[in-house]
């Protein structure tokens, strides 16, 4: 067995890796790095420019796992790519949006090579994705339950509780199994349920590391920080705060949105109406949370959000000049607050204004604006934008913990239960890969837990 960590840096950013094992090569998940642009923006795909890609395998839509997959496409046409139906459907819109952002960039940050593929691309290449099913045994062929084939590569899907569509992938070849995270919650969200992983006996396992420096804090549960964030909204209204909260347009979009719908119907101080806004493309992901909110195993499987939070919609133009208002929530991607982006825009007129807030609900990179206006806090200067002047904050910042990844704690007691051969540390910064490391090592004395160098090949 081999493997190569094609994402560029120990870091989360084009999050892709190659696996190869006996003479079957796939390739898991090909993303674009959230904050870099141009060939910085894609993996590392020229590590196996020579191999024979049989399968390209995404574990959810989100861009660092999904965004370069018509890159990936374009350079091994021999491939099939499968994921599920749900990741099929966002990974189209979020796709599509990402030709508009990056025709946009072509312009803004003159990078000639973008966008790096066009609308056209997108529409033929998602007719080429195959759609899989849970728990079923498909091999890269794209058959069911090959196991008369003996030298077939299977692969089967396992609920990962990230975001919808998102999956961990078994996958087992001449009587080796490999086990591939991807992004996973093993809690429950406000809509997603926890993460359904295989317990069997595994022999590599290739885990995500997100949340690998941050201890889970004393006493935290998460119907105690939707009562915290319920608090701080009611506190904010009495002082006539607008507030923002940063987000990503899937998953956080709608866990937060059913969390307001919540609260707006038992909370006494939050009662009644207070307008929400979302940007265009969290609608569409939306929307497609809404029309399988039936077909998906989740909670408050009846609430049809768009209807019943009932979300303004904000574009681009409008988030520049609509009114900064007491008691209204706006819930405007990026996460990260990433320049240009709404929460960006958005956040560049508030700050300033000393009775508003923004609340920080997940993850963001350090070196992000979100993660720099975290850093400086009420009274500190921050450049949002760095075309723009820096400015000094004068707004509330309050951070909460809703984090769609699983905890460190529970990262490791799943390993722990594996006891696999080999564990591969990716998806987290290197101080996150770091504790992970140290922490596996200890507890998992037999296993070889590797930190992959990007761009080496592993023997494993
Ligand atoms: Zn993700
Ligand atoms: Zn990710």
């Amino acid at each position: 067995m081999k493997f190569i960590n094609l994402t560029r840096r120990t870091e989360i950013g084009a999050n892709s890796y190659y696996l190869e094992i006996g003479r079957h090569q796939v390739v898991l998940d090909c993303g674009m790095h959230p904050k870099n642009t141009g060939e910085d923006a894609l993996p590392h795909l020229k590590a196996i420019a020579d191999r024979e890609i049989e399968a390209i395998l995404i574990s959810h839509a989100h861009q660092d796992h999904i965004g370069t997959v018509p890159v990936a496409m374009r350079r091994f046409p021999g491939a099939r790519v499968f994921m599920t139906e749900a990741t099929a459907e966002i990974g189209n819109v979020l796709l599509h949006n990402s030709v508009n952002v990056m025709t946009r960039q072509r312009e803004e940050i003159r990078e000639m090579s973008y966008p790096l593929f066009t609308h056209r691309e997108i529409d033929r290449a998602s007719e080429r994705w195959r759609w899989c099913p849970l728990r079923q045994r498909i091999s890269t062929a794209g058959e069911r339950a090959p196991q008369r084939e003996r030298d077939a590569l299977t692969f089967e899907f396992f609920e990962a509780g990230h975001v919808l569509g998102s999956v961990g992938i078994l996958l087992r070849a001449e009587g080796k199994t490999v086990f591939y995270t991807g992004d996973v919650n093993f809690d429950d969200q406000t809509i997603m349920q926890a993460a359904a992983f295989p317990e069997e006996k595994i022999d590599v396992l290739i885990m995500e590391c997100t949340r690998g420096d941050h201890a889970k804090p004393d006493g935290w549960t998460r119907p105690g920080e939707e009562r915290r964030l319920a608090e701080a909204l009611g506190r904010a209204f009495e002082r006539g705060a607008g507030v923002l909260i940063p987000v990503f347009a899937l998953g956080k979009t709608q866990e937060i949105l059913a969390m307001l719908y919540k609260f707006r119907r038992e909370s006494r101080k939050l009662s009644g109406e207070f307008p929400i806004y979302i940007g265009g493309l969290s609608s569409k992901m939306t929307d497609i949370y809404d029309r399988r909110a039936h077909i998906t195993g989740r909670q408050l499987p009846r609430l049809q959000l768009m209807r019943e939070a009932a979300p303004f919609i904000l574009n681009d133009e409008t988030v520049r000049d609509a009114p900064l208002r007491a008691r209204h929530v706006y819930v405007l991607s990026s996460g990260m607050m990433i320049p240009k982006t709404l929460s960006n825009v958005f956040a560049r007129r508030l700050i300033e204004k000393p009775q508003h807030s923004i609340s920080f609900v997940g993850y963001a990179n350090p070196e992000s604006p979100a993660g720099l206006l975290r850093e400086a806090g009420t009274g500190g200067e921050v450049a949002l934008d760095p075309d723009k002047p820096a400015q000094r904050i004068r707004c509330h910042i309050e951070q909460f913990q809703f984090s769609a990844h699983a905890t460190r704690e529970a990262l490791i007691d799943y390993a722990k239960r594996l006891s696999p051969k080999k564990i591969v540390l990716v998806h987290g910064d290197p101080p996150a890969v770091e504790w992970m490391r140290a922490q596996l090592d200890a507890d998992l004395p037999d296993t070889d837990v590797i930190v992959p160098v990007p761009g080496v090949e592993l023997e494993l």
